[in-house]
């Protein structure tokens, strides 16, 4: 069993000169925060098992409201400030929360759907007349931590319920593979809301006694400020992308960090070499879902593969298996399916749909991938992303990789789009890079060299940008819809 994330948070209270916040805080005055914290929201009726709906703008108070309520044995259910009232809406009638807390200016919309509502300032002050000693119920291992909704772009959106060993083993095993000591200072810069951001940044800084500094949004130039101060960077691919347009990335400006990682969306193989090309840093990359928090990572000391998505973290088992469930030999392509002590507990009364993406124990994980010869997985796409043309299988990050690999392409994203002939046609969408002009004709014939023809797109559209989510993840389905008749006229 793992150290609970609380007695984790504790022992490194223990000692007061340690520093969790880069300029701010202690863990001494977090543990004391969090204290006054708990006292407010029992102060409110809130008990164990209770679920706190979040919805701010990032700031430092989000992760002190996130130990309270593990302190309290409160469900913690972060969610997107981006969304509408409206959207919210939804999570409300699901998860019903005793109470939610949010921005002021979202109050009244939050409280006209019947919600119990506080501001987070308000509910600050509250703490700040508590006392910081708070006794914690008891809580075991199995009990929910938090409960994320998953992006939802297709279909309803689904509570995915994480226990406290689910975010401690996890926590664990990432700060041994990642080799997080007390002396690192990880870059804070990703979203609160997401898995990314809340548990593997927060957690591995955590449990291992490490500092932090917080930027409430990714600015490149702010990032850049900053790293000479920091030893590991954690970001999402878009991070990548755009500080590699802006000229102050440099061999020095990155000479302090030890580690960049990426994940929560694919980091094109191309983006990788022009990193290391400019900075010297190889990119580790590492895959993980809302769902199971972190499955896979490249090795610290290893070499780490462009395009891969290295091998299962210690504890986690990852197999490649075929439509009825049987494992499928090393090197060939199906789902992707993962056993350990990271996976969820399911999803939030949803238990129908939670047997239908459990087989023999195994969470199948939606995703197609992989294994090579070494053991490290490649991810080829969501199963639903999957091209079917003339009964053939393209899997779109094959033809993405190259994609980006051609001069003048900032990004791509390959569709399948409804065809007369082919039941489904293989779309590329592109990005031209800055004072790049491309040519759909051009393109094609680039790629005839490279891949086989089922694969090659049958159209390529060249766009200004392409449809991400807050965590930079491309909106395939999006462009699904907006491109569905493109072939209708043929
Ligand atoms: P989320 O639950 O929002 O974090 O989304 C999880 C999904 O993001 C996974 O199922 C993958 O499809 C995708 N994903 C996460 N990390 C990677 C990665 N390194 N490469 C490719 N896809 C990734």
């Amino acid at each position: 069993m793992s150290t609970d994330v609380i007695a984790k948070l504790k022992q490194m209270a223990a000692d007061p000169a340690r520093v969790w916040q880069v300029g701010g805080a202690t863990y001494g005055d977090l543990l004391a925060e969090t204290g006054r914290l708990a006292n407010a929201l029992v102060s409110l009726g809130l008990r164990k098992g209770d679920r706190l709906l979040l919805q701010v703008e990032k700031c430092e108070a989000m992760l002190s409201l996130y130990f309270a309520c593990l302190r309290t044995g409160v469900i913690f259910l972060p969610v997107n400030p981006g969304y509408t009232v409206a959207e919210t809406e939804h999570f409300l009638r699901d998860a019903e929360p005793a109470l939610s807390v949010t921005d002021p200016g979202r109050v009244a919309g939050l409280q006209a759907l019947g919600s119990k509502v506080i501001d987070l300032p308000a509910l600050l002050a509250l703490a700040k007349g508590q006392g910081a000693d708070f006794a914690d119920p008891a809580t075991g291992p199995d009990d929910l931590a938090a409960i994320l909704y998953t992006s939802g772009t297709t279909g309803r959106s689904k509570g995915v319920m994480l226990t406290r060993e689910n975010l401690a083993s996890n926590a664990e095993a990432l700060v041994g593979l990642w080799r997080f000591t007390d002396r690192d200072v990880l870059l804070h810069a990703l979203p609160v809301f997401h898995t990314h951001g809340l548990f593997v940044a927060t957690n591995c800084v955590l449990y291992s006694g490490a500092r932090m500094i917080f930027q409430r949004a990714f600015q490149p130039a702010a990032v850049l400020a900053a790293l000479p101060q920091a030893t590991v960077m954690m970001g999402v691919p878009t991070f990548y992308t755009r500080l590699l347009s802006d000229p102050g990335l440099t061999r020095e400006a990155t000479g302090h960090l030890r580690l960049f990682i990426s994940g929560s969306a694919p980091l094109s193989p191309a983006t990788h070499a022009e990193w290391q090309a400019r900075t010297g840093h190889a990119i580790l990359e590492r895959y993980g879902m809302t769902e199971t928090n972190m499955i896979t990572s490249n090795p610290y000391d290893g070499a780490r593969r462009a395009g891969t998505v290295g091998m299962p973290l210690p504890g986690v088992e990852v197999r490649i298996a075929g439509a009825d469930g049987e494992v499928l030999p090393q090197g060939e392509a199906g789902s992707i399916e993962v056993r350990g002590p990271n996976v969820f507990k399911g999803y939030w009364r949803l238990p129908e749909n939670t047997a239908e993406e459990f087989r023999d124990g195994w969470f199948v994980t939606g995703d197609m991938g992989a294994l090579d010869a070494q053991g490290y997985l490649s991810i080829l796409g969501r199963a639903k992303d999957l091209v079917i043309s003339g009964g053939l299988n393209v899997y779109p990050a094959e033809v993405e990789a190259a994609l980006d690999d051609l001069p003048g392409v900032a990004a791509s994203a390959v569709i399948g789009v409804a065809h007369p002939d082919f039941g489904e046609a293989v779309v590329a969408c592109l990005v031209p890079g800055p004072g790049a002009v491309l040519s759909e004709d051009a393109i094609r014939t680039a790629l005839r060299d490279r891949l086989a023809a089922f694969k090659l797109p049958k159209r390529v559209l060249i766009l200004d940008d392409l449809p991400r989510n807050a965590m930079g993840k491309v909106q395939k389905a999006e462009l699904r819809r907006i491109y569905q008749k493109l072939f209708a006229a043929i």
